[in-house]
């Protein structure tokens, strides 16, 4: 299991597993020389992130904005613009069982999601290889969404049946379209709102694959770090629905 939920990772409340290792993960950004420096202004030109500018005399360098593309130090004409390594995440490993838990977390104040989770799904690629990988991935339809689900089999839409949920899952649905993912919904907090999420699927034959109840105990259950399926048997009846589902799709008897 992964969270590549990276900017607020929270799947670890929920598994009370061992930490094993944990490993850093660096974005590489351009470092100024100045003494190397001729002042030509190439690296303002090639940078499309606006992440280095020359201001007469001074180069500046933003790291947060830059995407590591390695343009400008690349077309630097002097070498006066090296690329180093900067810390932006790290990815922690629990064993709880037969669970391996993978917590990928972005650090406070860094905004590049995505190459936390492309390294984290390099690690996957490399060690997990054949195994059964299920991964909580960032809400939205934005850049980490895409890096989150791009290698994956199969996508479970979680949607809530309120005006807000519908829309966001239409826009899901689209980007899943796009990417040519079989997909299919849980409409969670089920009871609440209206029936819009259902028709919306039946009009467009989506499967909806398990509806978790809306309930008080659920979310008291939550908030204190529990497993709501563990108390509540209507949770734990769609719960099966939706582990059955995955067994079915990684070759494993019911
Ligand atoms: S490209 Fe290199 S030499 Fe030119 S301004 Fe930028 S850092 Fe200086
Ligand atoms: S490495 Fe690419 S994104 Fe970063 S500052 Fe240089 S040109 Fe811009």
């Amino acid at each position: 299991m992964v969270d590549l939920d990276v900017e607020e990772p929270n799947s670890g409340l929920f598994v009370k597993g061992k930490l094993e290792e944990t490993n850093p993960v660096y974005k590489m950004v351009p470092v100024w020389e100045k003494d190397k420096c001729t002042f030509c202004g190439n690296c303002q030109k090639v940078c499309n992130f606006n992440a280095v500018i020359q201001l007469h005399t001074q180069v500046l360098v933003f790291p947060k904005l830059c995407h590591s593309c390695y343009a400008c130090s690349e077309l630097c004409p002097t070498d006066a613009l090296p690329m180093k390594p900067e810390k932006i995440g790290e990815i922690k490993t629990f064993h709880q069982d037969n669970l391996t838990f993978l917590e990928s977390c972005l650090n406070i104040g860094q905004e590049m999601a995505v190459q936390v989770i492309a390294h984290t799904n390099k690690i996957l690629e490399k060690d997990y290889q054949g195994q059964l990988i299920i991964i909580d991935a960032p809400p939205g339809t934005s850049c980490p969404v895409i890096e989150a689900v791009k290698d994956t089999d199969f996508v479970l839409l979680a949607a809530e049946p309120t005006p807000f949920g519908l829309h966001d899952l239409k826009l899901a649905v689209d980007t899943m379209r796009k990417l040519k993912k079989d997909f299919a919904v849980i409409i969670n907090r089920f009871g609440l709102g209206n029936d819009k999420i259902w028709e919306y699927c039946q009009r467009q034959n989506i499967e909806i694959l398990a509806k978790i109840p809306n309930s008080r105990t659920a979310a008291e259950l939550y908030s204190h770090g529990k497993l709501i399926y563990k108390q509540i048997p209507q949770v734990k009846q769609e719960v099966l629905k939706i582990a059955n589902k995955i067994r079915q799709l990684s070759g494993e008897p019911k």
